[in-house]
C-alpha cells in the first residue's frame, strides 16, 4: 500500500478528552475517529487491526468446535420480558420502537436471542452439545463511555453460548473455552491474568475474567504471587476470621465529642482506636426512589458494582446533598443509630464489637456501638472487596492489587435462561430437561485498545506482529532523489510479491515528519531508504528497539524472507 494513496490522518495533538494512552495514540496515529460519545469510526488502518484480532479469535473458536452464526442486532422486547431483563437491564439497554409501536432492544448481549434459536430448533440430546458464536456490534448505553475503544456505547464483541445436556458436560464446554481463551490472548501477545469473577446467584468457580494489566483499567483485581490465586476484588473471598479483632466485652454506648475530624483515619487517630473499628455509613437511593443506608468498615472499600448487582438495578446511586438534607442526615457524620430507613450492613461488621459510628451531628461520634443492642441491620450483605495485603484465601500470603482491562469473560450460566425461556431437550430416558448453558464474551474492539496500552513508548504505538496493520513499513526518505525512489520502489514490489503486508511511505514529506509518523503508527518492521543507497545500503529497524542495521541492497531478499 502506498501511503500517498492511503488515508492516515495523523495528528500532532491528542483530542482534549482523551486520557488513556490507547485513546490518544489510536486517534493521533489515524486509526480511529470519534463520532459522538462512545461511538468510533474505524479508519483504514484501524479496520485492518480489528480484522486481525477478529480472525485470531475466529480461528481458535473454530478449532474449539464452536459454530459461527450472525444474529440480528435488533432483539424483540418480548424475549427480554421472558427473562425479566427488560426491567433489570435498566438504562444501559438501548430501546427502539418500530413504526407499529413494537419495542426492540439493540442487543448488548444475546442470551435471549440464542436461547430462542435453540429452543425452536433443538429437541433431542442427540443434537447436543453445541456452541454458537458470533462477532458482532453490541450496544450499551454506558453511564460513562470513556477511554476511547475501552468503553464504547457501540463496540465489537465476540459472544459465544454453549448448550449441554448435563452439568458435567457443561463444565467440560466451559473448560474448553477457558483453554481457547488462553490461546487467543497468548497469540495476541498480551500480558493478562485469568481471574475468578463474581458468579452472583450461580456460585462456585465458574466465572472467570481475562484481565489485561493496564494503568487506567476499570477492573480491580487481587492476585497472589505465592500460589497464583487471582480474582476480581468483588469475587475474592475475603477471609473474615483472619483480620477479625480480638473478642471483647460489650461496653456501654457513649456519645463523644470529636472536634475537627472527618476522615476515617482522623477519627481512628483521635479516638486512638483501630481503623477496622470505624464504620462508615453511606446513603444510597435505589432506582425506585427508596433510601437505604449501607454500613461498611472504614478500612474496606465499598464496591458499587457489587452493590448495584445486589439490588438488581443498574442505577442505585449515592444520595445527593439535598436528598440527605431532606432526610435530616448530616453528610459525612451519619451513623445507623436512629435512622428510620433500612440499614444494610456489610458482613465484615457482623462480628465487630464496640465499634465507632457517626452521631449524625457534626463533631460527634458514638463509641462502643454493638449489634444488635444499639441498632438492628435489616440485612447483612457481602459488600466488601478484597484489597492489597489481604490474606490470600488459598495460601494466606498477602495479596497484591492491580488494575486492568476486562477483555474476556466466561460464565457457566446453568439453567437460568433455558428455564425462563423453556429451552428443553428430550434426554435418553425420554424425559424433558432444561439445557445447561454457558456464555463467553470477548471485547474485540477493547482488545485493540488493550494491545496499545501494553505496547507503546513516548513516540507512539508498537504493534505486536500478530495484529499489526502492516508488517513492514518502507520509508523513502527523499522522494526527489531518483536513486532512493527507484530502490524503495523495487523493495516495495519485492515485498508485495512475497506476500508481505507492506506500507510504503512514498509521500513527498520531510524526513523528520516521516519518522514521526512511522513511530506513531507503530508498524513493527521498517526499511529506511536514504542517502545510503549511494553506497548500496539501506537500513533495517524494528519499531520496538530502534536498533539500526545496515543492509546491503543485494541482501534485501534474505531480509524479507
Ligand atoms: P465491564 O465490566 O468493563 O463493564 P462487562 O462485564 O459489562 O464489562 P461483559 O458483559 O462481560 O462486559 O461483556 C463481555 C466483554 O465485552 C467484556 O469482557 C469486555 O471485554 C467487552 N465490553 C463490555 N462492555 C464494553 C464496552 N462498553 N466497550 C467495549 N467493550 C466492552
Ligand atoms: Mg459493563
Ligand atoms: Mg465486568
Ligand atoms: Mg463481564
Amino acid at each position: 500500500m502506498r501511503a500517498s494513496r492511503y488515508f492516515i490522518p495523523t495528528l500532532k495533538e491528542a483530542p482534549s478528552e482523551a486520557e488513556a494512552i490507547s485513546h490518544i495514540y489510536l486517534v493521533r496515529a489515524g486509526f480511529i475517529r470519534q463520532l459522538a460519545a462512545g461511538l468510533y469510526e474505524y479508519l483504514p488502518l484501524g479496520i485492518r487491526v480489528l480484522k486481525k484480532i477478529e480472525n485470531i479469535i475466529r480461528k481458535h473458536m473454530d478449532e474449539a468446535g464452536a459454530l459461527e452464526v450472525l444474529l440480528p442486532i435488533l432483539t424483540p422486547a418480548e424475549l427480554w420480558q421472558e427473562t425479566g431483563r427488560w426491567e433489570v437491564y435498566g438504562k444501559e439497554l438501548f430501546r427502539v420502537e418500530d413504526r407499529k409501536g413494537r419495542m426492540f432492544a439493540l442487543g448488548p448481549t444475546h442470551e435471549e436471542t440464542i436461547t430462542d434459536l435453540v429452543r425452536k430448533n433443538i429437541r433431542s440430546y442427540k443434537d447436543l452439545p453445541k456452541n454458537f458464536y458470533q462477532i458482532q456490534t453490541k450496544f450499551r448505553d454506558e453511564a460513562r463511555p470513556r477511554y476511547g475503544l475501552i468503553r464504547g456505547r457501540e463496540f465489537l464483541m465476540k459472544d459465544a453460548y454453549s448448550f449441554d445436556i448435563s452439568e458435567e458436560m457443561a463444565i467440560k464446554s466451559y473448560e474448553i473455552m477457558k483453554e481457547t481463551y488462553k490461546k487467543i490472548f497468548d497469540e495476541l501477545n498480551l500480558d493478562y491474568l485469568m481471574v475468578e469473577a463474581d458468579t452472583g446467584a450461580i456460585g462456585g468457580k465458574f466465572s472467570h475474567e481475562f484481565v489485561v494489566k493496564a494503568a487506567n483499567g476499570e477492573a480491580h483485581i487481587v492476585y497472589c504471587e505465592n500460589c497464583g490465586y487471582a480474582a476480581n476484588v468483588e469475587a475474592a473471598k475475603y477471609e473474615f476470621e483472619l483480620d477479625k479483632l480480638p473478642p471483647e466485652e460489650e461496653k456501654p454506648l457513649e456519645k463523644v465529642h470529636t472536634p475537627n475530624v472527618s476522615s476515617v483515619e482522623d477519627v481512628a487517630k483521635f479516638l486512638n482506636t483501630d481503623i477496622k473499628k470505624i464504620v462508615k455509613t453511606l446513603i444510597y437511593i435505589l432506582s425506585d426512589g427508596t433510601a437505604v443506608a449501607i454500613i461498611i468498615r472504614g478500612d474496606r472499600e465499598l464496591n458499587e458494582t457489587k452493590l448495584i448487582n445486589y439490588f438488581n438495578v443498574l442505577d442505585a446511586r449515592l444520595a445527593t446533598s439535598e436528598e440527605l438534607e431532606k432526610m435530616g442526615i448530616v453528610e459525612g457524620f451519619v451513623g445507623p443509630i436512629g435512622l428510620d430507613i433500612p440499614v444494610y450492613a456489610d458482613i465484615s461488621v457482623k462480628d465487630l464489637h464496640n465499634f465507632v459510628v457517626g452521631a449524625n451531628e457534626k463533631d460527634y461520634h458514638y463509641i462502643n456501638v454493638n449489634i444488635p443492642r444499639d441498632f438492628k441491620p435489616t440485612e447483612f450483605v457481602d459488600f466488601s472487596t478484597a484489597k492489597e495485603n489481604d490474606p490470600c484465601p488459598k495460601c494466606k500470603s498477602p495479596l497484591k492489587e492491580t488494575t486492568g482491562l476486562e477483555v474476556g469473560h466466561i460464565f457457566l450460566l446453568g439453567t437460568k435462561y433455558s428455564k425462563a425461556m423453556k429451552a428443553y431437550f428430550v434426554d435418553k430416558d425420554g424425559k424433558e430437561k432444561p439445557i445447561i448453558m454457558g456464555c463467553y464474551g470477548i471485547g474485540v474492539s477493547r482488545l485493540m485498545a488493550a494491545a496499545v496500552e501494553q505496547n507503546n513508548d513516548e513516540n507512539g504505538i508498537i504493534w505486536p506482529d500478530s495484529i499489526a496493520p502492516f508488517k513492514l513499513h518502507i520509508l523513502a526518505l527523499n522522494t526527489k532523489d531518483k536513486q532512493i525512489v527507484e530502490t524503495a520502489e523495487k523493495i516495495y514490489e519485492k515485498a508485495k510479491n512475497i506476500g508481505i503486508e507492506v506500507l510504503y511511505d512514498d509521500r513527498d514529506m520531510s524526513v523528520g515528519a516521516k519518522f514521526k509518523d512511522a513511530d506513531l503508527i507503530g508498524i513493527p518492521h521498517r526499511i529506511v531508504v536514504g542517502k545510503g543507497v549511494k553506497k548500496g545500503i539501506v537500513e533495517y529497524q524494528q519499531r520496538k528497539n530502534k536498533n539500526k542495521k545496515e543492509i546491503p541492497i543485494e541482501e534485501i531478499d534474505e531480509l524479507l524472507q
